[in-house]
């Protein structure tokens, strides 16, 4: 851990881009203490009573949204989730003038997901509570891009490191299409990190290496040459709106990860993913069940750590304003 202390006194989490080193640390160091509570066999604390979290999804999540949820109510919250299928937006109310209505009930935190990159800064503009970005577009994801960093944290030992200084990462796939990616690559890249992006030319994003001050590279073997983290990336299919690929089946044999090709990474690497998984495409069974190689599940676990502290720091407590 490297801070000193509670350095948190933003009032939304929009995203990895423009957070400090010191920043970060206070979200992890809160993760990291707040996570004990999930351990516990009574896995409840009172810390958010009286606060009220509302979860508003337009794109679908299964990790993301039960972790949020989980999350404020293990710290005591009210939580509501607010499913978009059956409620208004369906009659044709606009984002903002829904935001607007729930903001009439008086949330201390919303937690939104939309397909529109760049839509959290608009809102947060125009709304009282604190807002928490769980993924909008392409743009970012920053609570994944967080849990993935505690997770590496965690294993910065084992990988033979004091620190994320100089920590090799290769994030491979569809780039192009990835939050995961750019949010994980924004934190990487503050704490330190060295980072890869790898993939075929038709799923980076134009000036990555300028963009994000990765290298880029387009033959996997290459960039996993020596990584201690891989991690994989799924095909959004959901964000394509023309053909990047000859077909999936190729996709799989030239860009999916299986056995032989992690033997190149290094002899410690973890291997991550942000779920879903699509077994057999960017990842063989064989490697995503690993119990030595694969944190898949352990990401899953620090998700909810960090949800619990975004919400904690969100709501105020323990803040210096
Ligand atoms: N669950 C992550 C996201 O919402 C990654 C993915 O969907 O592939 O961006």
């Amino acid at each position: 851990m490297r801070s000193a202390g509670n350095l948190w006194t933003r009032k939304h989490l929009l995203g990895m881009a423009g957070l400090a080193p010191e920043e970060i640390d206070t979200l992890l160091d809160t993760a990291v203490s707040l996570r004990e509570v999930n351990r516990r066999d009574i896995k409840k604390v009172p810390t958010l009573r009286g606060k009220t979290v509302i979860n508003l999804f337009y794109e679908n999540s299964t990790r993301t949204r039960t972790s949020f949820e989980l999350a404020g109510k293990r710290m005591s919250a009210d939580v509501v989730n607010m499913s978009v299928a059956s409620s208004s937006v369906k009659k044709g109310e606009t984002l903002l003038d829904t935001l607007a209505n729930l903001q009439a009930m008086n949330p201390d935190v919303v937690v939104i997901r939309h397909p529109e990159s760049g839509v959290l800064e608009f809102l947060a503009n125009n709304l009282d509570a604190a807002l928490v970005n769980a993924g909008d577009g392409r743009h970012e994801h920053p609570t994944q891009g967080l849990l993935d960093l505690l997770t590496i944290q965690d294993h910065l030992p084992l990988l033979g490191q004091k620190s994320f200084a100089g920590l090799v990462v290769a994030i491979c796939g569809d780039v192009l299409h990835s939050r995961v990616a750019r949010s994980n690559a924004i934190g990487l890249k503050t704490l330190g990190a060295t980072v890869r992006f790898v993939g075929p030319a038709t799923l980076m994003p134009a000036q990555a290496a300028e963009a994000f001050g990765v290298t880029v590279h387009h033959r996997l073997e290459e960039g996993l040459a020596g990584a201690q983290v891989v991690m994989m990336l799924r095909l959004q299919n959901e964000r394509m709106n023309s053909s990047y690929l000859p077909s999936v089946r190729e996709y799989a044999a030239f860009w999916g990860l299986n056995r032989a090709r992690l033997k190149l990474a290094d002899p410690n690497a973890i291997v991550m993913h942000p779920g879903p998984i699509n077994r057999g495409v960017e990842i063989a069974s064989e490697v995503a069940d690993d119990p030595e190689r694969s944190v898949i599940l352990e990401q899953v676990a620090n998700g909810l750590a960090v949800r619990m502290a975004v919400l904690y720091l969100l709501c105020g407590a323990g803040v210096r304003r």
